[in-house]
């Protein structure tokens, strides 16, 4: 190409998938190419270096950076309709609030790069024009019956051909080679089952009609937030199945996102009797092919429902009219690596972008959306904050069944021998429980069998070698492991340090040795253990379910994995064996999650009828944590928390963010925490905390230190990160997260 012919082209600006920072979105100007014509929001890949990567287009250009003779040519265009203006404000919202670059954040949203080739080409058959009618009376009777029937069909696949006919494959191509038929090459279409909107499976009540009939009222009239407030068991589900089924009615889609996808094969039993369909499911293990399809499917409208993990908010809805975030309170919805966002706010940002409205369905509401209700100040001296959702309330469970009663058992008085963890009360009542023919859950959310392994010779601790933490013992898989990276040794009684034999001692409980005592003490009770170790695989943690539901099992010991969201119609005991163990840590939101943690697995007795009854192991029963749980009262408990937050001007009265800062060099580390804090801001209602070394100093063999920056709520945090940052230059081997609204204090 001359050089007036590339100058006289179109040029385009496209954002890049490349993880730096700056002022705005980054763009690189590429030449149309063969591509004129484009439009913004065409995903087209460039090429970058040595390689060709996947970009927007953002906008054209008739000033590029660089002379036209020195720019690259766009050297492909996805086989899809372009992003909309909503997506791409969805995107730029995203990298401004989290202070991410904007190429990481729509590298979410480009994550299935097979789906922008062309679908797969099939061969289908069908009549062939040229060939006469004159040697049918040659053919056998099964040729026959596939030309009379192509006759005034359309082409099909071979295996559709000769299923529709009760012939074979082979015969269907042989057909073909020999020209009784035609063989045509199309694209593979994929056919997304479409849920049907009248299955009707059962009738709300009253009070879950007025708030399905209520939100109702909210899906034509553009953005709207929604909580749904349920007590665990009162049908929130249900209702929002009613209003997912008025948008199918307008082929309008629904995004319902999920904390906890591997977790929810009964629910997706009953999106299926609801809708006549399995639901689309969307995360990290849905096959290649599937997520092709599936975000093909998006873009084109085809997809209705779509049932995802948190990485679902960055598909590409074209038709998108309601979002639905369930158990909205879950720390699962927040992504703590690459980009470090909480779904459920962003959801609420991409709601606001297409102008749809959303729903927060939980039992037990995060303080944030609380009061973003309304709630929490109006009989309090807090200052009012804006009230930006609308708050529905289902009070009650469904017919007979109630909320369990919540007792205390305090571990000073009733402490069970050394190395047991069950105390008499707590032992007596599953007794009691076995008897009456009752599952129990026995709910410690410490996987393997012991936290910590100590050589008694020498007194040293297992330790990981490349993380700041102890190695936990699982027995059954006969290994060591660290829950920070992974690492794990094989199980010997042999200490690293001193090499003494047999000396090894395990201190703390896990499931595993929960289990032993429970095997060692009701030998005639069936138990199993349910945790990300025993339960792995989904098809493995929906075979456990099925079994608990079937009355299979008497005692479940489980970690929050059983906890959570299970309807276990049989259980009627809850032992929470360790009620202190979230309180611990200087975490923020400690208390509350301790309470919602707590109040779900409670919440799992009792759930059909049978009353059912939660005992809470705790050496500070007084705790206001346990107060407010044991009397069931809630709204108390989060008023409490609102006015220490309030105290200590923590959100929502403020604003917090964390930068951590990562490398192997532990002295460069230091240096560059003293460049980052010599540059830190000072103003007026902005607190810099740090630098400290991270409460786990070191992860993967990098060296960790923090900042925590907390200012007033009016000001403007994300500008104030960005420009202190930018005055500093990270070196390559520092790496510098920025973390909006810290979830983690690790
Ligand atoms: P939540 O989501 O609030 O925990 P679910 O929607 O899971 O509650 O409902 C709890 C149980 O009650 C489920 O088994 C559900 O099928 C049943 N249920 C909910 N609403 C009704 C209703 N209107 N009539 C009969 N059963 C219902
Ligand atoms: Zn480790």
């Amino acid at each position: 190409m001359t050089q007036s012919q590339k100058t006289h082209q179109q040029i385009y600006q496209v954002a890049v998938p490349l993880p730096v920072r700056h002022d705005g979105i980054l763009v690189y100007d590429y030449l149309a190419g063969s591509f004129t014509g484009l439009v913004r929001g065409t995903i087209i890949s460039v090429p970058l270096g040595q390689r060709h990567v996947w970009g927007i287009i953002m906008a054209e250009t008739g000033t590029p950076d660089i002379a036209p003779d020195k720019l690259k040519s766009v050297s492909a265009v996805a086989d899809c309709p372009p992003l909309h203006e909503a997506h791409l404000q969805f995107l730029t919202e995203v990298a401004s609030w989290t202070c991410a670059p904007f190429g990481m954040v729509m590298k979410m949203m480009l994550s299935t790069p097979k789906a922008f080739e062309p679908p797969p080409l099939e061969t289908i058959y069908g009549r062939n024009d040229d060939d006469g009618d004159d040697h049918h009376g040659k053919l056998t009777e099964k040729r026959a019956r596939i030309l009379n029937f192509v006759k005034d069909a359309p082409a099909l696949a071979a295996a559709d051909l000769a299923r529709e006919t009760g012939t074979s494959v082979g015969i269907v191509k042989k057909m073909a080679e020999s020209g009784l038929l035609r063989a045509y090459q199309v694209p593979k279409i994929s056919i997304m089952p479409q849920p049907n909107p009248d299955i009707a499976t059962l009738t709300l009540t009253e009070s879950q009609r007025q708030v399905a009939d209520g939100i109702s009222a909210y899906l034509e009239t553009g953005f709207s937030a929604h909580l749904l407030d349920g007590v665990t068991g009162s049908g929130k589900t249900e209702v929002y199945f009613d209003l997912v089924a008025k948008q199918i009615a307008k082929r309008q889609q629904t995004l319902i996102l999920l904390p906890e996808i591997a977790l929810t094969a009964a629910w997706q039993l009953r999106f299926e009797a609801r809708f006549g369909v399995k639901p689309l499911i969307w995360h990290s293990s849905v096959s290649e092919t599937q997520r092709r399809q599936l975000w093909r499917a998006c873009l084109s409208g085809e997809a209705l429902v779509v049932v995802g993990a948190r990485s679902a908010l960055f598909l590409p809805f074209s038709q998108l009219g309601l979002m639905i975030v369930d158990e909205e309170h879950e720390a699962a919805f927040k992504q703590e690596d690459m980009v470090i966002y909480h779904a459920r706010d962003m959801a609420v940002m991409r709601a606001r972008a297409q102008n749809i409205p959303i729903i927060l369905a939980t039992a037990t509401p995060s303080l944030e959306s609380w009061v973003n209700a309304g709630k929490g100040s109006q009989d309090s001296d807090l200052p009012a904050l804006p009230k930006r959702y609308h708050h529905w309330q289902l009070a009650a469970r469904i017919g007979t069944a109630k909320l369990p009663d919540i007792t205390m058992i305090d571990l000073k008085k009733d402490r069970p021998a050394a190395g047991r963890w069950l105390s008499d009360a707590l032992q007596k009542a599953i007794s009691q429980n076995l008897a009456d023919g009752g599952q129990t859950l026995l709910y410690l959310n410490r996987r393997g069998y012991a936290p910590l392994a100590i050589c008694e010779a020498c007194g040293t601790k297992a330790k990981c070698h490349s993380c700041d933490s102890w190695l936990v013992t699982h027995r059954l898989s006969g290994s060591r492991q660290c829950h920070h990276c992974g690492y794990r040794q094989p199980l010997s009684d042999c200490c690293a340090d001193c090499g003494t034999k047999g000396q090894m001692r395990a201190y703390g409980p896990g499931v595993e040795r929960l289990a032993e005592e429970v095997g060692t003490l009701f030998a005639d009770a069936r138990y199993c253990i349910f945790s990300s170790d025993t339960a792995a695989r989904p098809e493995v943690a929906a075979e456990m379910i099925r079994a608990i539901t079937d009355g299979e099992v008497d005692i479940i010991i489980g970690t929050q994995m059983a906890a959570k969201g299970h309807h276990f119609p049989n259980l009627t005991l809850v032992g929470i064996i360790d009620a202190d163990l979230g309180l611990q840590g200087g975490d923020l939101r400690a208390a509350e999650r301790t309470y919602q943690m707590l109040s779900q697995a409670s919440g799992r007795a009792g759930r059909a009828g049978t009353s059912g009854r939660a005992l809470l192991q705790s050496y500070e029963p007084d705790n206001a944590v346990f107060t407010a749980l044991a009397s069931g009262d809630r709204d108390s408990f989060l008023a409490l928390e609102m006015q220490m937050r309030h105290a200590a001007t923590m959100p929502p009265f403020g604003r917090l963010a964390a930068i951590i800062i990562s490398s192997q060099n532990q002295q460069q580390l230091e240096q560059f925490a003293q460049t980052l804090f010599k540059a830190r801001p000072q103003f007026s209602q902005v607190d810099v905390f740090g630098p400290v070394a991270a409460p786990i100093a070191r992860i993967r063999g990098r060296y960790r230190m923090r900042f925590l920056v907390r200012t007033g709520r009016q000001v403007a945090l994300q500008k104030i990160i960005k420009d202190w940052v930018a005055q500093c230059r990270v070196p390559s081997q520092i790496h510098l997260q920025i973390d909006i609204d810290p979830y983690s204090f690790m």
